[in-house]
C-alpha cells in the first residue's frame, strides 16, 4: 500500500482519488451483480470529498440538502452497503466513514489518524494482522474484530509544526 501512503502525504490531485474510487465502485458492483444506486454513489462521493472521515449525520445532512431521501434508514442502508462492499471503512474512534482506495483488494482497515488535520491514512495490515492472530491464538482466543487506530501527526503537519522548510 505504499502508493496510498505516499499519496496522502503529499499534495495531490484529489479529483483523481474521487474519480478512481467511483470507477472502482462501478466495476466492483458490476462484478458482484450489485447496483450502485444514486444514493449509494452520491454517499460514496461525499465520503470521498476529503481524506477526513465523514460522520453519518454529516452525510445525512448533505444528502438532505441535495434533495435525496435522507431518512436515516436510507442513509444507513447505503452506508451498510458501502461497508459490506469494502468501498468505505468505519473509523471507530471517530465514529465516521473513510473512503477506501483499495476496495478491489479485500483487507482490514488499519489507520493512522492525524490529530492536527484529521486526515486518516491506511497502512499495510498483513504483518500486524498475522502477529495479532498468533498472539491471540496463544491464549486460545479467536479474534473476530480488530480496531487498529493510531493517532499522531502526519508528515505534512509535522513539517508545518517544526517549520522545517515548509
Ligand atoms: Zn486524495
Ligand atoms: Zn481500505
Ligand atoms: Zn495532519
Amino acid at each position: 500500500m505504499d502508493h496510498q501512503e505516499s499519496h496522502t502525504h503529499s499534495s495531490h490531485n484529489h479529483n483523481d482519488c474521487i474519480e478512481t474510487a467511483l470507477a472502482t465502485a462501478e466495476t466492483l458492483c458490476l462484478e458482484q451483480g450489485q447496483r450502485l444506486t444514486k444514493v449509494r454513489r452520491r454517499a460514496l462521493e461525499l465520503i470521498w470529498q476529503s481524506h477526513r472521515p465523514l460522520g453519518a449525520y454529516q452525510l445525512l445532512a448533505k444528502l438532505a440538502e441535495e434533495g435525496f431521501n435522507s431518512a436515516p434508514p436510507t442513509v444507513y442502508r447505503a452506508l451498510d452497503f458501502l461497508l459490506a462492499a469494502g468501498l468505505v471503512h468505519k473509523v471507530e474512534s471517530m465514529n465516521a466513514y473513510l473512503g477506501c482506495a483499495h476496495a478491489d483488494k479485500p483487507h482490514k482497515g488499519y489507520f493512522l489518524i492525524c490529530d492536527s488535520c484529521h486526515n486518516v491514512m491506511e497502512f499495510d495490515y498483513q504483518d500486524v494482522h498475522t502477529s495479532l492472530l498468533e498472539k491471540a491464538a496463544r491464549h486460545g482466543f479467536e479474534l473476530r474484530a480488530e480496531t487498529i487506530e493510531l493517532t499522531g501527526l502526519c508528515a505534512k503537519c509535522k513539517m508545518a509544526s517544526t517549520g522545517a522548510n515548509a
